[in-house]
């Protein structure tokens, strides 16, 4: 095999890969997705998190130590742009 086929090979081998789905048994394939973490009552947004989604249902898995980074982004000072969210209230009777 010649070098350029080894190195493709290496990046293939490097990507993560998932199992499928364990809610619809969809594929799961890695994508960058923007995540909504609640801590403490506190809602943050966190951009370009490396997961696997799921083709079929949505599903977002995270490693753990992209669970740990995350956590640890949450925790920091450090903020890229701050948003303004509009907070609603569904009124309507719920029917049995
Ligand atoms: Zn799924």
């Amino acid at each position: 095999m010649d070098k350029i086929s080894n190195q493709k090979k290496k990046e293939v081998s490097k990507l993560k890969r998932y199992d499928d789905c364990s809610f619809c048994g969809g594929k799961v394939l890695p994508q960058r997705v923007k995540v909504d973490y609640w801590w403490k009552g506190d809602l943050t947004i966190i951009e370009n998190v490396p997961a696997g989604v799921c083709q079929q249902c949505g599903e977002e898995y995270y490693d753990g130590p992209i669970a740990e980074e995350m956590e640890h982004l949450v925790k920091s000072k450090e903020v890229i742009r701050t948003i303004s969210i509009p907070v609603k209230e569904y009124k309507e009777a719920v029917f049995s």
